[in-house]
């Protein structure tokens, strides 16, 4: 379908590369355009393959010749002069994980939502593997979509995250299973508003018909009003709410369908909003095919996404958790209601002008707070305020890691959790969660 098309990529970055390659491959005839001039081994590829490039700006006339369509990279804004004057022409604009729907012969699994992308599709590809079921991993963790679903046949399964700016860019993109996990105000500078940002996360259901599934989110009534718009077969989850239909909590453990699938105690995630996104991985899952023995298998192992309230590791009966990603007081906040055990709170990095009070109410059983970074005496005054004797501020995550083990006793809770971004002190929170790990390895 690709075959003598007129295709204009723009933005390059990993996903520009493989749909300008993809395309390519297909037949079309490319032009790409960045405003940063390529890598030379990029370069090289795209050249060898016959693509077009202009590169270093972002020149109008580029334009005047007749595209078939846009493929625009996720991150580049619809305000982009470039994107502007495509909207004038009615050019079609699309995002790389519309050819990926288009050319894959395998069924796909989307999943979207503000908050939980990562984890619940990582369950859900574990959950597949262990039932045999050859999923694929596409999207922000694995390889691009467009990429992964070159290997792949009808006997396997896609399972992809989708973020607003994908979803934004698609038409006839259609996910034979679609999971919408909940709608915060996020991405407001992309959107706009929050209605355009719930609207883009929405159009994961807009091409579905009955014979799809929608997994969706109950306890979100946002989530629930863009549902409304779905054709396909709604299998909602709850943590809230036992449901008898769809996945839910009931009596200390998870049920779909009204068929217990196994105990919360057994469950190795700790966290509300991780039972949120089990829930939600163990209907995908379910409607995907794979049997409970499968899916309890990996809830009973499956320590979380690196960095994600990550189990790391217990030491002489202290547990230590990875959250470097909580680089937000919700993040934070999020992480020490998941724990009933007396904490030490590692946290502390870039000071963006906030204060930390909203984090006072969940410090109930926080023993002990070490911080870093910029932002360590703001957190050093509301731990004080929340009545916690044991403050003490060190260099890094490092010394964090080793001044938390000093206080601790057995039965404690080691969770570094930031509430802050980590660009004061490290080059990315995957760097700062990194430094954490190879502490607690050294305490072993
Ligand atoms: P995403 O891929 O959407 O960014 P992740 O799975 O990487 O989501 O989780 C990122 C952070 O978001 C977690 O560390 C946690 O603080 C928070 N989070 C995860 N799941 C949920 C959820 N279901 N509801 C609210 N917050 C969540």
């Amino acid at each position: 379908m690709y075959n003598g098309k007129k295709v204009f990529v723009l933005g390059l970055a990993k996903s520009g590369l493989a749909a300008a390659k993809r395309l390519r491959e297909l037949g079309a005839d490319v032009v790409v355009n960045d405003r940063n001039e390529p890598s030379e081994p990029e370069k090289q590829q795209l050249e060898a393959l016959g693509v077009r490039l202009v590169c270093g700006g972002h020149p109008l006339e580029l334009l005047d010749e007749p595209f078939d369509f846009i493929v625009k990279n996720p991150g580049i804004p619809y305000t982009n002069t470039l994107v502007q004057k495509a909207l004038v022409k009615h050019i079609p604009i699309i995002t790389e994980v519309e050819i990926a729907y288009e050319t894959s012969e395998a069924p796909i699994i989307g999943i979207t939502g503000s908050n939980g992308k990562t984890t619940t599709t990582t369950l859900i590809y574990h959950m597949l593997q262990e039932a045999k079921r050859r999923p694929l991993i596409a999207g922000n963790i694995g390889t691009v979509a467009c990429e992964v679903v070159k290997q792949a046949t009808k006997d396997d399964v896609i399972v992809m995250e989708l973020s607003s700016f994908q979803l934004l860019g698609t038409i006839r993109f259609r996910p034979h299973i679609a999971v919408l996990l909940n709608i915060f105000d996020a991405h407001l500078d992309y959107h706009g508003t929050k209605e355009a940002y719930a609207e883009a996360k929405g159009n994961i259901f807009k091409n579905q018909t009955e014979t799809d599934y929608a997994v969706v989110n109950a306890d979100d009534p946002i989530v629930m009003q863009l549902a409304k718009k779905s054709r396909a077969q709604h299998v909602p989850f709850s943590v809230k709410t036992p449901l008898s239909y769809g996945a839910t909590v009931k009596e200390g453990a998870i049920y779909f369908h009204d068929k217990r699938i196994i105990d919360i105690t057994d469950v190795a995630l700790r966290g509300t909003h991780n039972l949120e996104n089990i829930l939600a991985a163990v209907a995908a899952a379910k409607l995907a095919g794979a049997d409970n023995e499968a899916i309890r298998r990996v809830l009973t192992t499956f320590t979380g996404v690196p960095h994600r309230l990550q189990f790391v590791a217990e030491i002489n009966g202290r547990k230590f958790y990875n959250d470097s990603k909580a680089t937000n007081i919700l993040a934070t906040q999020k992480a020490l209601s998941a724990f009933h055990e007396p904490v030490i709170l590692l946290a502390g990095g870039l000071d963006r002008g906030n204060e930390f009070d909203e984090l006072l109410p969940y410090f109930k059983h926080v023993k002990a707070v070490i911080t870093f970074g910029q932002t360590a005496p703001k957190i050093e005054r509301v731990a004080r305020e929340a009545g916690i004797q044991q403050v003490k501020r060190v260099d890094n995550v490092e010394q964090a890691a080793f001044a938390a083990y000093e206080w601790s006793s057995p039965g404690d809770i080691i969770l570094l959790s930031p509430a802050c971004a980590s660009w004061d002190q490290y080059k990315t929170f995957e760097q700062r969660g990194d430094m954490f790990v190879h502490a607690v390895h050294k305490l072993k």
